[in-house]
């Protein structure tokens, strides 16, 4: 085990649809993917549609040109540095799902926006997801503007501006701006020193009880798996805190719904960790930030189909607070993103709202709503800290559009 290959910060990777958001994980990851475990493979970076890079640098190389995520400097002949492994949160699934990358953003240190230098800026995507890295509050973002293969100087020169003047006045407002072309990887190494520059890896206490954000859950085990070969649930996410170690008990919250008497609660649920996958292989200690699988003694049909996706795991007892309702203070935005005409409206009782608690999503019906608090009951509780950030979703025709932030009471 080389536990320096684990890695150490997320980065997610958000834009518009096509932009080039998945190419740009490849080029950046790409030799490193291939030596990914078949189970890994499986169970969590593909479905997790995340991936983890080392980036290096050459010793010998001047300026951009040294940074790599080569293991041998194909200039010098020589073995390149270890810098840190990132792992990359790509948004997965339906891009035009924004609880999806609401949800991803919870364990998001910093992002690369992606913008194709190809269309008008912005395009509806670029606008929403740099809305909400403004709203969860990831500051730490470079810009790569890509495909400037496709055009020439001027449309280039022309897009940069329109990119600079859509970010004034935004959370990316002093976000350097890179140009490169993901698919032929030219000026990868300027991006890679960009990052390293301007998304650090943040402090995180590895000495206080551990804390893991869960964002996707699997089932690993093929069709026909027999009883006796059957693996436990794996559990996808991120530690914001702590250590964990094979053998660690671990409690899930808010865990599952059982019915008793016609009552349905929920009761947490507790299990043995098997096994830890960071940076491409099995570790026997896992630490802060980074994607981190947890293999569990937990029966597979829980974890299946991300079951406990948005829960939050950590040794029994330690945990947050359940809450079936909360009160959160609301900060509502002006306009609804992406459409300037479309003023954002006070909440009112009774309405339902999409809520983004950490990385759970869950929908909750307003019970009452005044000047700038409101009060909700959820379908499915989510467990957080007193101080949590909500991302706060209303229905607009047919789609859940963010209207503001909230705070949990
Ligand atoms: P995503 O939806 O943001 O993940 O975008 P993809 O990475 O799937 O890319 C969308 C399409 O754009 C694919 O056909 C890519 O091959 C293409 N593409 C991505 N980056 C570049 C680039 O730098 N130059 C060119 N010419 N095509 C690119
Ligand atoms: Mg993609």
């Amino acid at each position: 085990m080389t536990s320096n290959n684990q890695p150490e910060v997320n980065i997610g990777l958000v834009g518009h649809v096509d932009h080039g958001k998945t190419t740009l994980v490849e080029a950046l990851s790409g030799e490193w993917t291939d030596q990914h475990s078949e189970e890994l493979k499986r169970g969590i970076s593909i479905r997790l549609g995340y991936a983890d890079a080392t980036f290096r640098k050459c010793p010998e190389c001047d300026d951009q040109a040294a940074y790599t995520v080569a293991e041998e400097c194909e200039e010098h002949g020589v073995e390149t540095e270890h810098l840190r492994t990132v792992s990359f949160v790509d948004a997965p699934g339906h891009e035009t799902l924004m609880a999806t990358m609401l949800s991803g953003a919870a364990i998001m240190d910093g992002a690369v926006l992606v913008i194709s230098a190809t269309e008008d800026v912005p395009q509806a995507q670029t606008e929403e997801h740099l809305m909400a890295l403004d709203i969860i509050g990831i500051e730490n973002i470079v810009i790569a503007q890509n495909k400037v293969d496709l055009v020439d100087a001027e449309q280039a020169r022309e897009n940069y501006q329109q990119i600079k003047d859509f970010v004034e006045g935004t959370v990316a407002e002093d976000a350097p701006i890179v140009p490169i072309s993901a698919q032929a990887g030219a000026n990868v190494d300027l991006l890679i020193e960009t990052v390293e520059e301007t998304i650090p890896t943040p402090e995180r206490d590895s000495d206080a009880e551990a804390e893991m954000l869960v964002a996707r859950s699997f089932d690993i085990n093929r069709p026909g798996t027999t009883w006796e070969s059957l693996l436990g649930g794996v559990l996808g996410g991120s530690l914001s805190q702590g250590k964990l170690e094979p053998d660690d008990e671990i409690e899930l919250r808010p865990g599952r719904e059982v019915e008793e008497g016609g009552q349905t609660e929920w009761e947490p649920v507790t299990t043995t960790i098997r096994s830890l996958q960071a940076g491409g292989q099995s570790v026997d200690e896992a630490t802060p930030g980074g994607l981190l699988g947890v293999g569990t003694g937990l029966d597979p049909s829980l974890t299946k189909g991300d079951g406990l996706a948005g829960q939050i795991a950590g040794p029994p007892g330690s945990l947050p607070p359940v809450h079936q309702q909360f009160t959160m203070d609301v900060q509502l935005l002006e306009r609804i993103v992406g459409d300037e005409a479309e003023e954002v409206e006070s909440i009112s009782t009774n309405e339902p709202l999409m809520l983004t608690v950490g990385t759970a999503t869950t929908v909750g019906t307003v019970t009452s709503a005044r000047g700038g608090e409101a009060e909700v009951a959820l379908k499915r509780p989510v467990c957080a800290r007193e101080g949590s950030k909500i991302a706060i979703n209303r229905r607009v025709g047919t789609r859940w559009r963010l209207i503001g932030i909230g705070t949990l009471r």
